[in-house]
């Protein structure tokens, strides 16, 4: 009695908003180890036995890291965040609802709750509301609105912002696609006139690169926020990663920075982004 709370988290969005909203008052473990992608997740005797430890575990539930589900069972203290009421989810069974950010202050709301914090759980609220309103603004104005990305993770942020996703491979990193179906990507990517080809820290860029390839276009990141690489995870601005993330796509995706309160110019004038507002120099860039 008396010492930190026990919280387990599935992976890096529910270990962050754990962390920021509970402050010094919990410990937080994070299951999924940098450099692994958190999809279908192994866990060790020593995960299970911390999951049976925990005061709180945190995963999404529904099948996306299904022994962490089996090992936590449903009991009072396992929150399983994809049952969040209003999160809208996709008949297809997408998980990645939390790279849209109102989605993912519904959830981080669920969290405060269960951690019976209002005060940060209030501040971690503004913050993702802050994100909300830079994409909106800066996305208004896009030349295009497809985005080509490794695995299919960004459609609920596409949803939101009125982006159309072209995935690469499936709604895991390991579903590779038949050749037909990389050849269709390579025609829409011609046919979009789109000059980015997005890849992940955590899986492999050589489907993007293929892509890239074929279609004279470059690539860039685009993280899905599923995990910390190795280099990332020791860290203490670990921590703050989630929001600096967003806001970095954010950019990459053609959004302006909104703090100055005027448009930013592309001094280089080489837009970042396949959906750079920069619509006729984007075509210059292309080989
Ligand atoms: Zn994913």
């Amino acid at each position: 009695m008396g010492g930190k709370e026990k919280v387990v988290a599935a992976f890096y969005p529910l270990a962050f908003a754990a962390q920021e909203i509970g402050g010094e008052r919990v410990e937080v473990e994070n299951l999924t180890p940098a450099g692994a992608e958190p999809h279908d997740l192994e866990i060790s005797p020593r995960d299970v036995r911390d999951v049976r430890e925990a005061d709180l575990v945190l995963l999404l539930g529904h099948g996306f890291q299904p022994e962490l589900e089996k090992a936590a069972g449903n009991g009072d203290k396992v929150l399983a965040l994809l049952d969040t009421p209003s999160l809208n989810r996709f008949p297809n069974g997408d998980p990645h609802v939390w790279l849209d950010p109102q989605r993912y202050l519904l959830i981080v709301r669920q969290i405060g709750s269960a951690l019976r914090e209002k005060g940060s759980t209030q501040s971690l609220v503004t913050r993702i509301r802050a994100l909300d309103r830079d994409y909106r603004s800066g996305l208004a104005h896009c030349a295009r609105r497809e985005i080509v990305t490794s695995h299919e993770a960004f459609a609920y942020l596409s949803q939101r912002y009125g982006l159309r996703q072209v995935a690469i491979t499936g709604l895991t990193p390991e579903a590779e696609p038949a050749p037909r179906d990389l050849q269709h990507v390579i025609e829409l990517v011609r046919k979009t006139h789109a000059t980015t080809i997005f890849f992940e820290t955590l899986v492999s860029p050589r489907l993007a690169d293929t892509v890239a390839r074929e279609t004279g276009a470059k690539t860039a990141v685009l993280n899905p926020i599923e995990g910390l690489t190795p280099a990332q995870a020791p860290t203490a601005e670990a921590r703050q990663l989630f929001c600096a993330w967003h806001s970095g796509s954010s950019s990459r995706l053609g959004a302006r920075r909104s703090s100055s309160g005027r448009p930013r110019r592309d001094s280089a004038g080489v837009p970042e982004s396949g959906i750079s507002r920069n619509g006729p120099n984007s075509e210059s860039t292309r080989r």
